[in-house]
């Protein structure tokens, strides 16, 4: 390319070509607007990739991201976008960890069979009843918030008094969760099965004042206006390829190999790397979460970031890509393998052990059995495997490690970290299977075992996540405080920085955390505003 294009002038910059930054081109450029997108790596996706992981083996998973709920309909068809996400019928099975022969499987085509397995393990015929109230009670709170999440920003108190129940209000919003839990349920595996949706990727606890787990829980039952997590068909690779190819389609440059060393409050951005240069805009736009961005401004001379602690990223999870030659057996003779094995696996996750776990992480160690859940992909879309893969009856297996935050990893031997993880994590789930999941792993042809395990230390390195925090940072209550100034576009779309003409468009913005684009949409719609429509 030439020096000139690569010192052009832009309408808008976007920092990173991670999903979000992939919606907020595509939507900039159709409103006929220059943009560009500048990825380091050489290929846009960020945590929303699918990859093959084992040389010589046809299996296509999502390395990161596997599990779509919060990415608005509206977007897909603003866009035109080729997604389809499918529906599971078994949304979770949970073996009970103290005697796995027996488990919980909530079967969505089949009430008597899921209250069977709740009166197995729990001992009572209601507590069916209590888990589906308990799921229905947040749904008016799901239908009122979803549709505000491509809006500006609602007031609090606006909301509360549309919602008409305070006292819903409080036990989500005001109050730790698990006193809302303690109160719906009454056992510790169904509590335990309802506290794991506010602590994906999140260090906490049931009691935590800080309410993180409870912000986390609301984005994990709001998605969709249900809360329902859908599989996208082709792996979340597919979300992606058909986001840079409608943003492309639009008139938006995607450059890869592109490592943004600076960022000025004014819009001009340095790149480094092998292919050093200048990019202008008249606005910037972070598709990097704000930590990353923090360095940028301040290497473009804004001056020094200010710390603040509760605002410091951490994730807490493992992530663990599995090929099985076949699915392994259960203990459990009520439910198959390919039932328990669709939907989210529960292992060792009753509210005790998180909170153990959370305490035992919280002393430097290892949560032993570590809090994990486990999906496979290929039962519901078998296309990301090849077909000899697909006949052969493999399947791909994700294992997400709850409580293990980024302190247990950082500054150590990352080849010994990963490996007493993966280690951890394997010993978990072999806890409440029939036999070792080693003896189900596939081989790849050069006499590997097909099984990875990616840290935060790796998140942090390969995709500029820094501490592994798959949110990019704490998450956010999705509305405006009382006394917050909406005076700007950037603050109505919960997009704005301390720089007028710099706006978060990642999953650091207020809307931002997961497979949504709403952190694009919402930054693309207040630079449209800047820009003048
Ligand atoms: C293991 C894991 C599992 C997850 N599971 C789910 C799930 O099932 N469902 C869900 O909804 N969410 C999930 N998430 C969260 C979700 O994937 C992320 O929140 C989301 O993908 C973030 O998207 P983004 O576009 O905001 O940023 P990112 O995906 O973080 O993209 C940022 C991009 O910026 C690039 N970059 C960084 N620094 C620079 C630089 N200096 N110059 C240029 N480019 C730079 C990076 O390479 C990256 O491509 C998961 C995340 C992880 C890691």
């Amino acid at each position: 390319m030439a020096d000139a294009d690569r010192s052009r002038t832009y309408d808008v910059v976007i920092v990173g070509g991670g999903h979000n930054a992939l919606v907020a081109a595509a939507y900039v450029a159709r409103a006929g607007r220059s943009v560009v997108v500048l990825e380091r790596l050489d290929h846009v996706g960020g945590a929303a990739v699918s990859e093959r992981p084992w040389a010589g083996v046809d299996a296509h998973v999502s390395r990161y991201s596997y599990l779509v709920s919060l990415l608005p309909r509206a977007i897909i068809d603003d866009l035109g976008l080729g997604i389809r996400l499918v529906r599971r019928r078994y949304s979770s099975y949970t073996p009970d960890p103290g005697d796995p022969s027996s488990g919980i499987l909530v079967d969505t085509a089949d009430a008597a069979a899921t209250g069977a397995s709740f009166a197995r393990v729990t001992g009572s015929t209601s507590e069916a009843d209590r888990f589906a109230a308990f799921s229905a009670r947040t749904a008016p709170v799901a239908r009122m918030l979803f549709p505000t999440t491509t809006e500006p920003l609602r007031r609090g108190s606006e909301l509360r008094a549309r919602l008409a129940d305070d006292r819903l209000w409080a036990d989500l919003f005001e109050n730790p969760l698990g006193s809302m839990l303690r109160t719906a349920l009454d056992s510790d595996i169904a509590r335990g099965i309802a506290l794991t949706d506010g602590l994906i990727g999140t260090f906490s606890y049931a009691d935590d004042p800080s309410l993180r787990q409870n912000r986390c829980f609301l984005y994990h039952v709001i998605g969709g206006g249900t809360g329902d997590w859908d599989v996208p068909v082709g792996g979340m690779g597919q979300v992606t390829s058909e986001l840079a190819r409608a943003a492309e389609a639009a008139g938006a440059e995607l450059r890869t190999g592109a490592d943004v060393v600076s960022v000025s409050p004014d819009g001009v951005v340095e790149l480094g790397g092998e292919h050093p240069g200048t990019v202008h805009g008249r606005l910037v736009l972070a598709g990097v979460g704000p930590a990353v961005l923090a360095r940028l401004l301040e290497a473009g001379g804004a001056g020094a970031a200010e710390d603040v602690a509760g605002a410091r990223p951490e994730g807490a999870q493992v992530k663990v890509n599995i090929l099985l030659r076949r699915l392994p057996r259960l203990r459990d003779p009520h439910v198959t393998p390919e039932a328990a094995f669709a939907g989210t696996f529960h292992i060792n996750e009753t509210m005790t052990q998180l909170d153990a776990s959370h305490a035992a992480a919280s002393r430097g160690d290892i949560p032993d059995p570590l809090p994990a859940e486990v999906y496979c992909h290929s039962l519901t879309d078998p296309t990301i495997l090849g077909a000899e893969l697909r006949a052969s009856g493999a399947q791909t297996m994700t294992l997400f490690g709850l409580q293990v935050p980024h302190r247990l990893v950082d500054g150590k031997d990352q080849d010994v970290a990963r490996a007493a993880l993966l280690e951890a994590a394997q010993r978990s789930l072999d806890s409440v299977l029939a036999e070792p999941l080693a003896d189900c792993v596939y081989e790849a042809p050069d006499g590997s075992a097909c099984i990875e395990a990616r840290t935060t230390a790796d998140l942090d390195a390969s995709l500029g996540m820094v501490a592994g925090d798959i949110f990019h940072g704490p998450l956010a209550w999705p509305w405006a405080a009382d006394d917050e100034p909406l005076d700007t576009p950037a603050q109505r779309w919960g997009v704005a920085t301390a720089h007028p003409n710099v706006l978060v468009c990642g999953s650091g913005a207020r809307r931002g955390g997961a497979v949504s684009g709403l952190g694009g949409h919402n930054a693309a719609m207040a630079a449209l505003e800047l820009l003048g429509g």
